[in-house]
């Protein structure tokens, strides 16, 4: 019998998830298939109780990342901090929470960057579930200086005080703060859901300061390039999209599951080819 893997969450039609799993599998010769399906928040706990019987792992996202955590037996440390879930192993029947969004996140910056990580002085624009799980694996990494600034200031706050790691140096500041102090930034993390189709004009923040010695990176894949990194491209600044994130945080998904790590490098050229972008 084949072992079965899923993506979870609602909307899941237009995940890549799928392709790329079943590609590792294909590539690694491992009798696998993932698939998506679609459920929400009412069927959650019903769909959980069956996989704990029929499927290896699975991977949760949207809005489910937090109410899944409910229904599972073990929940790695980091993942409890971040306060939500992406990846599921199934172990004999007991089922494993961890989270490989930050990491994963972490693991394609390292793309981009010239220097180490927790060499980086860093803003991140937002303050929602993907903000947290970036945060929370930065403090991990050991990176001092980071700078939070969102539309809503209050969440920014609620997001720095409910931090368990409290040595490093994490600073709120007003949009209108960042705009101004921008150069004083060697990295941009931008985590809200601004320029994502169809509102692809908008931007989170303007980056009349922006350095040319920047590092640019926004999680949004879809358009390839937001009109966030395309200012930013246009002032010399080095940017990255979405997607290295989406592929790592899959691969690391894939290696809990299976013990292989995958090959990303292809992975980023197949979903590159898929969503019509090329390099950034
Ligand atoms: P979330 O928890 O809903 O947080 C949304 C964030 O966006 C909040 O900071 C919110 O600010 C801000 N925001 C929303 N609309 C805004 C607007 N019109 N103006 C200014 N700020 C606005 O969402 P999330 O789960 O963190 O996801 C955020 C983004 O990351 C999405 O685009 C998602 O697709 C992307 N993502 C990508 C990956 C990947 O693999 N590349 C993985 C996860 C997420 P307020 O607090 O003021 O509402």
């Amino acid at each position: 019998m084949r072992d079965q893997f899923y993506v979870i969450g609602q909307p899941i039609g237009h995940s890549m998830s799928p392709t790329m799993h079943n590609e590792w599998f294909r590539e690694n010769q491992i009798h696998g298939h993932y698939a998506a399906k679609e459920v929400g928040i009412s069927d959650l706990e019903s769909i959980v109780t069956e996989f704990r019987s029929t499927v290896n792992g699975f991977n949760v996202t949207a809005p489910l990342k937090v109410e899944v955590m409910k229904y599972l037996d073990d929940i790695d440390p980091l993942a409890k901090e971040i306060g939500a879930v992406n990846t599921v192993i199934n172990k004999d029947g007991r089922l494993y929470g961890k989270n490989t969004d930050g990491i994963g996140y972490c693991r394609g910056l390292s793309l981009v960057l010239k220097s180490p990580i927790e060499q980086e002085s860093i803003l991140i624009i937002g303050a929602g579930g993907a903000a947290r799980a970036i945060l929370c694996s930065l403090l991990h990494l050991g990176v001092k200086h980071i700078t939070i600034t969102n539309r809503t200031t209050e969440k920014a706050l609620e997001l720095k005080n409910g931090l368990l790691l409290k040595d490093q140096e994490v600073k709120v500041i007003s949009i209108t703060e960042a705009e101004q102090q921008l150069g004083a930034y060697s990295l941009v993390i931008q985590t809200t859901s601004v320029g994502m189709k169809p509102n692809e004009a908008e931007k989170p923040m303007s980056l009349y300061n922006l350095s040319p010695d920047t590092v640019v990176s926004d999680l949004i894949y879809s358009p390839y390039k937001t009109a966030f990194l395309k200012e930013a491209e246009q002032k010399n600044a080095k940017i990255q999209n979405g997607l290295p994130m989406f592929i790592y945080q899959g691969a690391l998904a894939f290696q809990e599951w299976t013990g292989i790590f995958p090959n990303t490098i292809d992975a980023y050229k197949l979903l590159e080819e898929k969503l019509g972008g090329t390099k950034c």
